[in-house]
């Protein structure tokens, strides 16, 4: 018998370049696979209980989960961390995130409440929603760490959604990892939702950071990646947000 659920899985991966996909497309929330002949770096794990999908979508190009050799995390929010315990149990996979987001990913340290009542009902309601389980063994980022097997990879911090959240730059394929820095909704650039974001100031001031970086593809937690005039588009964000 079809296994429908298998089907569904493949049909959600979209190949985004030579070496990277997008896996979980078309959920809400997105996570990607670096695919390089040393193995394997997956970015965000979705929600709770999607290790197994994650893994059948990674085996319909015939990656096994032991070829994942590392699994970085933007930030400690449960739509993006939500299956990286798993994930990791399941390959064994080195498993990192921003030193400040780290106690909030084991527990030890509520996230920031968002200056807003409806963002500290929305976080409250989503922290019980969407429970997770904190992985063993996760390793601290910063900018100056480099991630084993992908010492090329830049880690840029871009706090303000989160006190840790933090890019990914992979400055050979031009390609930035941004987290919920910035979302994309319907092709149209917009900064992290407020109600879950503690502290929106900092936030704009990493746009602007995004914004002076050197990359052509934007791959963002929410919403399809943009590979067209992407800084032009960012900066349009920027002016749009700014007090005229
Ligand atoms: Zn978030």
């Amino acid at each position: 018998m079809t296994d429908l659920r298998f089907c569904l899985t493949i049909d959600l991966m979209k190949r985004v370049k030579d070496t990277l996909y997008l896996l979980e497309s078309g959920t809400f929330v997105n996570a990607y696979a670096i695919v390089r002949d040393s193995g394997v770096l997956i970015i965000d794990t979705a929600t709770p209980g999607k290790a197994d999908g994650i893994i059948r979508e990674l085996g319909s190009i015939n990656i096994k989960p032991s070829d994942i050799k590392a699994i970085v995390i933007t930030h400690a929010h449960p739509d993006h961390a939500g299956s990286c315990a798993a994930l990791t149990e399941k390959s064994s996979a080195g498993m990192y995130i921003h030193k400040d987001d780290f106690d909030i990913l084991l527990g030890k340290t509520q996230p920031p409440e968002p200056p807003y009542f409806l963002g500290k009902i929305a976080t409250f309601i989503s922290g019980h929603f969407f429970k997770f389980t904190s992985p063993r063994d996760p390793r601290p980022l910063d900018e100056n760490s480099r991630i084993a097997g992908f010492e090329d990879l830049e880690i840029i911090h871009t706090p303000g959604h989160t006190p840790g959240s933090m890019s990914i730059l992979d400055a050979k394929d031009d390609t930035l990892f941004c987290g919920d820095a910035i979302n994309n909704r319907g092709n149209k650039l917009t900064g992290p939702n407020k109600f879950f974001t503690n502290d929106t100031e900092q936030a704009w001031r990493s746009i602007a950071k995004i914004g002076a970086l050197p990359f052509k593809t934007l791959c963002p937690g929410h919403g399809m990646w943009i590979s067209e005039h992407v800084q032009q588009k960012i900066q349009d964000l920027l002016s749009a947000n700014r007090p005229g």
